[in-house]
């Protein structure tokens, strides 16, 4: 069965403070074991099964927590399957259209009315864009005459 968590990822400087083992459950204090199991990330608002997810679970409270590098992972390969299911661009095809269209990251973010560094975080990877999101830079890509629109349109 599915965990389903928010994964609280452990700080070490907390534990350090309250006097807690490395492996103790900041919930009870009891010693959480090292496990691999699917656990569930919400990626644009979707939530996303990672399988084979190593993090430490309390065997008293269930507790579920993960160090950074597990944290990091889980992450990554929760992109990775929401990107995979979408069959969306690639970093490097997003980069490559706003170039191709001479936009600065800004100036793209702005046409589809996005935060400031939405648009970096896609090419750098470290988020996705949404399946919408997805279809309008094909748009873009596909027919020149959508960019005159938006444009056209922005705010
Ligand atoms: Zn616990």
């Amino acid at each position: 069965m599915a965990t389903k968590v928010r994964p609280r990822v452990a700080r070490e400087d907390k534990r350090s403070r309250a006097g807690l083992a490395d492996d103790a459950c900041p919930n009870c204090g009891a010693i959480m074991r090292e496990r691999s199991a699917v656990l569930r990330l919400p990626v644009n608002g979707e939530e996303i099964a990672v399988p084979d997810s190593a993090h430490l679970r309390c065997p008293k409270c269930r507790e579920v927590v993960l160090r950074m590098d597990q944290a990091r992972k889980l992450r990554e390969r929760a992109l990775e399957a929401y990107r995979s299911r979408y069959d969306l661009l690639t970093a490097d095809e997003i980069r490559s259209i706003r170039e191709r269209h001479r936009l600065t990251q800004a100036q793209l973010a702005r046409l589809l009315r996005l935060g400031g560094n939405t648009i970096s975080r896609w090419e750098s990877g470290r988020n996705v864009q949404a399946a919408a999101m997805d279809v309008l830079l094909r748009l873009i890509r596909d027919i020149p005459e959508s960019l005159r629109y938006l444009k056209k349109h922005a705010a």
